[in-house]
């Protein structure tokens, strides 16, 4: 077996669940109590949707930064899509991300909540801290990671599993494929499994693209 291209992990649902805990966990031990939370899109809008659940926050709120391109490559400049049009005035504001990689979404939304909704005080949380790489240290994370790793997030297994595919038919110069020969080339570059459905479902968006050809 070859060695994987890039280290990946493949995340539960489980897994975040669990995660989603621990971070609500930290921020109550912490004594301090957000009034509304805030989602990075996309990537943050499950573990923030749990931790109102578990914090008992009933104001949620998104904001989307843009940054990441293909999987696990920076394409641009991380910057704020759709500008934040209200005020928040007074409130103590929880700004989620699933996972502080470069740290450059967390930094741009926070500046841009301080510019334009004007809280009284942001804090903010994480499932995962890439502290080798990430500019910033939030102020809750629940894991720390010391080396660089792809999570791949069940939120996203279509979307990741479609561009590492792509990065595979690329990178070979090589088109044409039998289905069961791309899942054991993906699994020996990235070591995870995703499934039939999520294989099927990334197929048909390369094959309609243009960028795959399935034999057989
Ligand atoms: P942050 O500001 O949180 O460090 P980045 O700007 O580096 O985030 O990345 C933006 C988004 O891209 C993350 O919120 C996450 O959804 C996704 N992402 C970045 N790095 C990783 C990674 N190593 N594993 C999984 N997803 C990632």
């Amino acid at each position: 077996m070859a060695v994987p291209k890039i280290r990946v992990k493949l995340v539960t649902w489980d897994e975040v669940h669990g995660w989603a805990f621990r971070l609500a966990r930290l921020v109550e031990e912490s004594g301090w109590r957000p009034d509304v939370v805030v989602a990075i899109a996309r990537g943050g809008y499950v573990p923030a949707r749990l931790v109102c659940d578990i914090l008992d926050v009933h104001d949620l709120l998104s904001v989307q930064v843009l940054h990441w391109g293909r999987a696990a490559e920076i394409t641009a400049e991380a910057h704020v899509k759709y500008p934040v049009p209200v005020k928040l005035e007074g409130k103590r504001v929880l700004l989620i991300d699933d996972i502080c990689d470069t740290g450059d979404s967390i930094i741009v939304a926070k500046k841009h909540l301080e510019e334009r909704a004007a809280p009284a005080e942001i804090r903010t949380g994480v499932m995962q801290w890439i502290s080798a790489v990430a500019k910033i240290k939030p102020d809750y994370y629940v894991e720390e990671l010391r080396d660089w790793v792809w999570y791949q997030y069940p939120w996203c297994r279509v979307e990741d599993t479609t561009n590492f595919i792509e990065k595979i038919v690329g990178e070979t110069g090589r088109k044409e494929w039998t289905r069961s020969e791309l899942v054991e080339e993906f699994k020996e570059w990235y070591g995870i499994d995703v499934g039939e459905e999520v294989f099927e479902e990334a197929f048909k968006k390369l094959v309609e693209r243009g960028v795959l050809v399935l034999k057989e």
